[in-house]
């Protein structure tokens, strides 16, 4: 059907919300054959930001189902950090999997208790009413603990339905709920996360995350020469920050996530697994704040990034050196072979040291030091402690001696004078036994008496 103007979806609102009011205005008999017409289905449940029937929904209101998921729901979130390389999220969504979305966006996984429900800002639902005679959900109030609106810098209020947010009821927000302003932390953070939503909205490809963090971090002086993250430190940093933000809230962040134990997972190398966007926008929050930048300013850094592995796809590797007047992009295939050829050269040779395989293989060898240093850290065996070559005493014994003999009116020099007029390293005075010409010279001359 073409619904008229009055009944278009609004740029900020949920696609339940417009469900709702369409069932209340759209002259449908009630909400269970409004669910009938629109989705086919009469006993559905529906998300309130991963909500999937999407196609059918486009399709019975003439609207654009790419639209409906990158503007209404928080798909783009979860897929800008990294949560959906294989679309099967999405597809979930324009599709019905029979409540495989949340699996496959990783809510029950995460093991977080967010808020399930729906949340409104008592400000907003009052300003539209007085502009468009209802009052709606808005999108950004819904990012997963963000308890404050952006725009009125007051509280958020909740209307709570099933597990994770699942339910058959379709209402519209109250209109008789009074505002509380909120925090100036609260406002902040639900000011980035907000702008963090946008710019997923605007994104072509997923967020390079590791990437990123790991370089502003380096700039922090949050990374060792081994290109590890300092964990413990950046920790203690991030919860000083955030001791003006209460866990544990209705509508808040859930008190497992108050110690940030997530960091490691999010930002080491060997154990990283793809985190849930509130950890993220947490993260980020604090990063920004840290290196003084803007969300913004971190975007541009990776697009620079990206634009130079695009340019590396298509043109000559010297040209890219000419034009970006610095070392050569490192090649993604060569990396590979590299760290395949050395792999199985310490897998085959378990008794060689690094010193072995950086002959054998030097120029791989070169390219990951260069390029990965991490990954050589890693493929490359335990380092050994540092030995000291064994010393030739009997060469040493003789150029001390010969340097003695060289000493003019020694008799009022002590053995430590002398053993420093030598260059003796205190060798003179703590391993006489291994120096017995010296010895003998030294009893000699009257210095030893045994
Ligand atoms: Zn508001």
């Amino acid at each position: 059907m073409d619904l008229p103007a009055r009944h278009h979806i609004l740029d900020d609102e949920l696609i339940v919300s417009w469900l709702a009011r369409l069932c209340r205005t759209g002259a449908f008999f009630n909400e269970r054959l409004a669910r009938k017409e629109l989705i086919g289905i009469e006993k559905v449940r529906l998300h309130p930001y991963l909500t999937s029937h999407l196609k059918c929904i486009s399709s019975s209101t003439n609207q654009n189902p790419q639209a409906l998921i990158m503007k209404h729901t928080l798909y783009p979130l979860f897929w800008w950090c990294g949560l959906d390389s294989e679309l099967r999220l999405k597809e979930s969504m324009l599709e019905d999997n029979g409540g495989q979305t949340i699996i496959l966006a990783g809510l029950p996984q995460s093991k977080l208790h967010f808020f399930a429900g729906l949340k409104f800002c008592p400000s907003c639902v009052s300003e539209s009413r007085g502009i468009h005679g209802f009052g709606y959900f808005k999108t950004f109030h819904h990012i997963p603990g963000i308890e404050a609106c952006s725009d009125h810098h007051c509280l958020l209020h909740g209307l709570s339905s099933g597990d994770y947010g699942y339910d058959r009821q379709l209402p519209l927000p109250p209109s008789n709920t009074q505002a509380v302003e909120a925090t100036c932390f609260q406002i902040g953070l639900a000011k980035f996360a907000k702008a963090f939503l946008q710019q997923s909205c605007d994104e072509t490809e997923p967020l390079d995350y590791r990437n990123i963090y790991k370089k502003e971090l380096l700039g922090l002086g949050l990374v060792t020469r081994f290109q590890r993250v300092r964990i413990s430190k950046l920790t203690e940093a991030i919860l000083e920050f955030y001791t003006a933000l209460e866990f544990g809230g209705e509508l808040g962040f859930p008190k497992g996530l108050a110690d940030f134990n997530f960091l490691g997972p999010l930002l080491r190398g060997k154990t990283h697994f793809c985190c849930h966007p509130t950890k993220h926008i947490l993260f980020v929050f604090w990063l920004c704040s840290a290196a003084g930048k803007s969300l913004f300013e971190l975007v541009n850094a990776r697009s620079w990034t990206t634009k130079r592995k695009r340019i590396r796809a298509d043109v000559d590797v010297k040209l890219v050196k000419k034009a970006i007047g610095e070392a050569a992009v490192p090649s993604s295939e060569r990396i590979t072979n590299a760290i395949e050829k050395i792999k199985e050269l310490v897998e085959t040779n378990p008794s060689w040291r690094r010193k072995e395989i950086k002959e054998v293989l030097n120029a791989d060898f070169f390219y990951l030091y260069h390029h990965a240093p991490s990954i050589l850290e890693e493929i490359l065996p335990d380092k050994e402690p540092p030995s000291h070559p064994d010393k030739d005493w009997l060469l040493e014994d003789d150029r001390i001696y010969s340097e003695i003999l060289k000493i003019d009116n020694f008799e009022d020099l002590s053995l430590s004078k002398i053993d420093g007029l030598v260059k003796g390293r205190g060798f003179i005075l703590k391993s006489l036994k291994e120096l017995p010409r010296t010895a003998c010279l030294l009893r000699h001359l009257r210095k030893l008496h045994k």
